[in-house]
C-alpha cells in the first residue's frame, strides 16, 4: 500500500483530473482486483494501460474525457472518487451524472438490448452464408443481453465479479431470464483444463491486438484458478474476449484462421448449429420481453 499512496501523492500533483473507479470503491473486489485509475487529460489517442508498483499493486490507467456522454463510459464513472481536481471540473461532471444517472442508464440498458438484437442477426446470416464466425456472434448478443440485467439490478458492471452481482440479484421476473443466458454460455462447463486454454488464448489475442493491460488477466486468472472460482473466471475470460471480438468486428473474417482460433477457444464455442437456431430464438425473445417491458414502465431503476 506503501507505493500506491505514493502513486496517489503523484497524481495529487496532475494538472488534469484525476478520479478512481472499479470494484476497489465499491469493497467487494478479489484480493487480486486493480486499481482503476482515470486521468481526465481529453485526449482520444492515449490507450489504457496497465502498471505493476514495487509491492506488486497492479493499477489500470485509463483516459477520459470531461465531457463525456456516451452512457456505456459513464455507467463506469457513476461511483468514481475524485483524487485530484485542480478546478472543480470532475466535481461538476460527477455532479451532473449522478442527477442524471437514471437517464443514463436507461440509456445504456436500452444499447444493450439493440446490441443484443444485432449480434442475434449478424449470426442468423452468418449460419445462412456458412460462416463459422456465428457461434461468436451468438455469444456476443447473449452476453449484451447479461449487461443489461446486470446494470437492471446493481448497476455495476465488472466482468471480473459478474458472479457475485447475479447472486444478489431478486427473485422476479425479468431476474428469471438469467436460466437463459445461463443456458447459452455454458457457465458450468469451466473446468481448469478448459480455463487453461481459454487463458492461452486470451493471453494471444491481448498481445495481437497489442493491448498493455496482460498483467492484469494473469493474475486474475492465477487468483481465480487458485481460489477455485472456476465459474468467475470463465465469465470473466469470456466478456474480455467478447470485448475483442467487438473491437475487431470490423476487420474479422474468418479467413483470418489464427485469430479465429485464438476467438473460438476464448469463448469455448461449440458448433451446434441446431442447438445454435433455439438460442437465438430464446435470445431475441428475451431481449424483445425486456425492451417492452422498458417502453411500457419507462423505468425499470
Ligand atoms: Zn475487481
Amino acid at each position: 500500500m506503501k507505493d500506491f499512496d505514493t502513486f496517489l501523492n503523484m497524481m495529487h500533483d496532475c494538472r488534469f483530473p484525476v478520479g478512481i473507479g472499479g470494484c476497489k470503491n465499491n469493497k467487494h473486489n478479489f484480493d487480486c482486483c486493480e486499481y482503476n485509475i482515470t486521468i481526465f487529460n481529453n485526449c482520444n489517442h492515449d490507450f489504457d494501460h496497465a502498471m505493476k508498483l514495487g509491492d506488486d499493486t497492479i493499477i489500470k490507467i485509463h483516459y477520459g474525457n470531461i465531457k463525456e456522454a456516451r452512457s456505456n463510459i459513464l455507467i463506469l464513472y457513476n461511483r468514481m472518487k475524485i483524487i485530484n481536481d485542480p478546478n472543480w471540473d470532475l466535481k461538476i461532471f460527477l455532479s451532473k451524472l449522478h442527477q442524471n444517472i437514471n437517464n443514463v442508464s436507461q440509456d445504456f440498458i436500452k444499447n444493450c438490448l439493440i446490441n443484443s438484437f444485432i449480434y442475434s442477426t449478424k449470426t442468423k446470416i452468418c449460419i445462412e452464408r456458412h460462416d463459422p464466425l456465428s457461434v461468436l456472434w451468438q455469444k456476443c448478443s447473449v452476453l449484451f443481453l447479461l449487461d443489461a440485467l446486470l446494470i437492471i439490478n446493481s448497476g455495476k458492471l465488472s466482468p471480473t465479479h459478474i458472479l457475485k452481482y447475479v447472486r444478489d440479484f431478486q427473485h422476479n421476473k425479468i431476474n428469471s431470464h438469467f436460466s437463459i443466458i445461463n443456458d447459452c454460455i455454458g457457465i458450468e462447463r469451466a473446468t481448469t483444463s478448459l480455463l487453461s486454454r481459454m487463458y492461452k488464448s486470451t493471453l494471444c489475442l491481448n498481445t495481437k491486438l497489442q493491448k498493455k493491460d496482460s498483467k492484469i488477466i494473469q493474475t486474475k486468472y492465477n487468483y481465480m484458478i487458485k481460489n477455485s472460482l472456476l465459474s468467475d473466471c470463465y465469465l470473466y475470460l469470456m466478456y474480455i474476449n467478447r470485448n475483442y471480438l467487438i473491437e475487431m468486428k470490423n476487420k474479422i473474417h474468418s479467413n483470418n484462421v489464427d485469430i479465429y482460433y485464438m476467438l473460438k477457444n476464448g469463448f469455448d464455442i461449440d458448433n451446434d448449429k441446431i442447438e445454435l437456431h433455439t438460442r437465438i430464438k430464446l435470445v431475441q425473445n428475451t431481449a424483445d420481453y425486456l425492451l417492452r417491458e422498458i417502453s411500457n414502465s419507462g423505468n425499470f431503476l
